[in-house]
Parts: structure tokens; sequence; C-alpha cells
């Protein structure tokens, strides 16, 4: 689902991450990573940030995060249930 560029609508929004942030965080370090640090850029207008966006795009991408957030911390709570489990 890409995101169209809301200065020039020409362009479709990709998400840019910091590369090496993620190193020894592993996939739940990577997911929050992505959730917290993605930024939406534009081949011509370079980074948008989130106040140029339409209210209800917005609340689309802060679902997302949200998603993420939550998937990560399911995760999260799925490994230490495993841990536990082989733990026992
Ligand atoms: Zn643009």
């Amino acid at each position: 689902m890409a995101i169209t560029c809301p200065r020039c609508l020409k362009h479709p929004l990709k998400v840019e991450q910091k590369s090496g942030v993620y190193a020894g965080g592993g996939a739940v370090g990577f997911m929050l990573m992505r959730a917290f640090s993605g930024k939406h850029a534009c081949p011509d207008c370079g980074t948008i940030p989130l106040s140029d966006f339409s209210p209800e795009t917005r609340q689309g991408i802060i679902l997302r995060k949200a998603g993420l957030v939550f998937g990560s911390l399911v995760l999260l709570v799925a490994l230490v249930a495993f841990l536990i489990w082989m733990a026992n």
C-alpha cells in the first residue's frame, strides 16, 4: 500500500530506513526500529514529515506503526513463553 506524495502528488513514497541500527536487536528490535525510524521520502521532495499528510493518511500511518509495535510485543511474549516452555 504505497502512499502518494502529498506535496507533488506524483510519486509513491518510499519508506526509508536507517541501516545498521537494528544490529543485535533481533526480530523484535527490527520491528520496533521499523515502527519508529521509518521516514516517508519522495524522490523529488525529500523526506515528508507526518504533519504534511492528510488526517486520513496520517491515521493510517499511525495505525500501521501501532500494528508493528503490537506485533513486536506479541513476538516478544511468544519468545518468552517459548523459553519458559523450553526451560521446563
Ligand atoms: Zn513529491
